[in-house]
């Protein structure tokens, strides 16, 4: 099935309000399997709210509407369907009484025959009772197009998708089922390249990739007419994704961190801390506590996290961490051996089983000679200290130090996975 949604509204147009219908009925059709193929806004205006819908009735079988179903002269979505598909407005019996009701308990406000309009319906349409508000929405089918009206305060529109118009349109049984799986370590570029195939051939499932700063995540979507069979589908699917190898030779596997549209890198590593039942402390100079910060995002982030050290300057190196300045000065910030100490440092002060440090060069300049986007981040632990040097390359300042963030918590999940 083909749709469209139309918002009618000029406040869209003039950008005073955001067209948010829009988005919540894309993503609550996308739930049931119906596939939107264009979303079109139009201002409050008779003429082209008719060439909208004429142009939406010949290329879509479900036409939505959204907005204007009011009792003001600029709302005139409900007359301008009617007219358009020579069909007259009729009252809907729910609605009328739900406006006298309405008036009985105000009799301040005076009953006007623009409120009267709010409980009409295209004649011979489902109508579509609005639990929030007087405007009665409704559905009907002509010459094998449905068109639905809605109204649009999301506040109304929101409860009539879900309890009416979901269950209408879901007759077919099928709905969409999606699984996101979440990559640390491999660049979106990459990703496509060794996925081309299984893009290219895709029907259903689909596989979308989406960047964020510093991680991938891979959308994989079925219909199905349960979570049973979706499933099958899509661990299939799965499987052959991570059975693939990057560019380096390493299966895609590897670099898969979690799963979940709202998951993080923060999110898992805590959870994994609590399980194992490890404590973490931090000493951050680049970062200066946005790696303890990200930790603290996670709720129960006591449970394994006390505190930690920023330790931005070579001085505040020496006087929090008691790591020599003459060390500092011989090594350099930026090296293997500082990160090493202030993990080391920050374990033994704070006594907790690990202990993450990062140093590096956040930009704009170099530092001690060393590029942008050089990062040591140590993690020390009772079976020793280990030193990871990464090279963010090409990146904004704020980049490098999110990235940062990223690698040292990848450092401590891959430790308390092995
Ligand atoms: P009313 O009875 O309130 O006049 P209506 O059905 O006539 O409702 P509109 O007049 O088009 O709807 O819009 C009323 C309000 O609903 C807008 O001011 C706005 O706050 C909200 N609204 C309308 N359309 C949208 C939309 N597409 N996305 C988000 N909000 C919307
Ligand atoms: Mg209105």
């Amino acid at each position: 099935m083909k749709a469209e949604l139309i918002a009618v509204g000029t406040e869209i147009l003039t950008g005073q309000i955001v067209n948010t219908n829009a988005q919540y009925l894309s993503e609550k059709m996308a739930e049931i399997g119906v596939d939107v193929y264009f979303q079109t806004a139009v201002g409050d205006n008779e003429d082209r709210l008719k060439t909208v819908i004429d142009q939406a009735s010949k290329r879509s079988d479900l036409v939505i509407l959204c907005g204007g179903l009011g009792p003001t002269e600029d709302d005139l979505t409900k007359q301008t369907l009617a007219t358009y598909l020579g069909r007259d407005l009729v009252f809907d019996t729910g609605a009328e009484e739900k406006l006298s009701a309405f008036f009985e308990t105000r009799p301040q406000y005076a009953r006007t025959p623009n409120n009267e309009r709010q409980a009409q319906i295209i004649e011979g349409s489902i109508p579509i009772t609005n639990i929030t508000g007087l405007a009665v929405g409704g559905l009907v089918s002509v010459d094998g197009v449905t068109y639905v009206v809605l109204p649009g305060p999301p506040s109304e529109l929101k409860p009539m998708v879900q309890e009416s118009l979901v269950p209408l349109l879901s007759k077919s049984g099928e709905r969409l089922y999606s699984r996101v799986l979440r990559f640390f370590g491999i660049g979106e570029s990459q990703l496509v390249t060794v996925l081309a195939d299984l893009i290219a051939q895709q029907t259903d499932p689909t596989l979308a990739p989406y960047a964020k700063t510093g991680e991938v995540t891979l959308r994989l979507s079925t219909k199905a007419p349960n979570q049973a069979v979706a499933d099958a589908k899509l661990d299939a699917l799965e499987q052959q994704i991570l059975r693939t190898d990057g560019l380096d030779g390493v299966p895609l596997q590897t670099s898969l961190y979690g799963y979940g549209e709202d998951n993080s890198l923060s999110q898992v590593t805590v959870e994994l801390l609590k399980d194992k039942h490890q404590s973490l402390t931090a000493a951050e100079s680049l970062t200066a506590g946005l790696f303890q910060s990200r930790i603290a995002d996670v709720a129960g982030a006591s449970q394994v996290f006390q505190g930690g050290f920023v330790t931005y300057s070579l001085e505040q190196k020496a006087a929090m961490l008691g790591i020599s300045e003459e060390d500092l000065h011989t090594h350099g910030v930026v090296s293997d051996f500082t990160a090493r100490a202030m993990a080391e440092a920050a374990r033994e002060k704070v006594g907790s089983d690990l202990a993450v440090s990062l140093t590096g060069v956040a930009g704009p300049d170099d530092l001690e000679g060393q590029p942008v986007g050089t990062v040591f981040i140590a993690l020390a632990s009772s079976k020793g200290t280990e030193v990871r040097k990464v090279h963010i390359g090409g990146r904004s300042r704020s980049d490098i130090r999110q990235i940062a963030v990223l690698h040292a918590l990848n450092l401590v999940r891959q430790t308390l996975l092995t």
